[in-house]
């Protein structure tokens, strides 16, 4: 079951992209970035206590076996991903406040629904140009991408994000030759 519960529809505009939708560069590791952070912006993201769990099946986080893996637990609280979250969060702060136009937005004092959405959708940050906009939207899509890339990582060992980094940094050697 897919949701646009966090998606900022206020920032829908006929004439142009969403901007949760807009990629910078489209290589695979940024498309894959893209991906990963679409998914768990509608809820299509495979995690166990979310809303396309199957019936019966233990809704437990495989990773901390601490809590129920929810959305909010993914995002905010497991503590495997503290040290990823923390940085990736300051990132964000950075670029809320260096922004003019939203000195009153804080990240750190919003509340964890508030949270949540800020991550899957950055346009719900009011205020921000542009640029500023676009810089918040990438470093969310790292945000999720690397927690997922842990998850992958802990629970499957080398993931598909690496073996792709792989071989893009050996076409890239192979292409400079
Ligand atoms: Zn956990």
């Amino acid at each position: 079951m897919t949701t646009l519960k966090y998606l900022n529809t206020e920032a829908c505009n006929f004439e142009a992209c969403h901007p949760v939708w807009n990629c910078q560069n489209t290589d695979s590791i940024s498309v894959s970035k893209a991906n990963v952070h679409a998914k768990v912006l509608v809820q299509r993201y495979p995690l166990l206590g979310g809303t396309s769990r199957r019936h019966g099946a233990s809704i437990t986080c495989p990773v901390c076996f601490k809590d129920k893996e929810t959305l909010q637990h993914f995002l905010l609280s497991c503590p495997a991903y503290d040290q990823h979250r923390l940085s990736m969060l300051a990132r964000a702060n950075t670029v809320i406040m260096t922004n003019d136009g939203s000195k009153s937005s804080n990240l750190l004092q919003m509340s964890s629904e508030q949270l949540v959405s800020t991550i899957l959708d950055s346009s719900h940050v009011d205020d921000l140009d542009d640029t500023s906009q676009q810089a918040l939207n990438e470093v969310m899509k790292d945000y999720c991408f690397k927690i997922h890339h842990l998850r992958s990582v802990l629970l499957h060992g080398e993931s598909r994000y690496v073996v792709a980094t792989k071989r893009h940094l050996k076409t890239r050697s192979s292409t400079r030759l």
